[in-house]
């Protein structure tokens, strides 16, 4: 289900916004040294702030992720691999 807060926050000279930190670890989850990507939606002036979380190079999964040499690959490319 949707859930929405609104907030409003003042831009500083340098264009900046200070989004409350309840937002970032209370919604988003994320903690001091993780990353929070953003996503701009150009056509309706939205934009759209989300935990980053490691993906799958080639297919964008999340789940169950190895590494080898800075790519992370999910279980089912690395099978698609080992059948090349
Ligand atoms: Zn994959």
């Amino acid at each position: 289900m949707l859930k929405s807060a609104k907030i409003v926050r003042p831009v500083d000279a340098n264009g900046r916004v200070v989004i409350p930190k309840h937002l970032i670890t209370d919604v988003l989850k994320a903690g001091p040294d993780e990353h929070v990507s953003v996503e701009v939606m150009y056509t309706d002036d939205s934009i759209i702030l989300k935990r980053f979380q490691h993906s799958c190079t080639f297919c964008d999964s999340c789940d169950d992720l190895k590494e080898f040499n800075g790519i992370r690959i999910c279980p089912d490319c690395l099978d698609k691999i080992k059948k090349l």
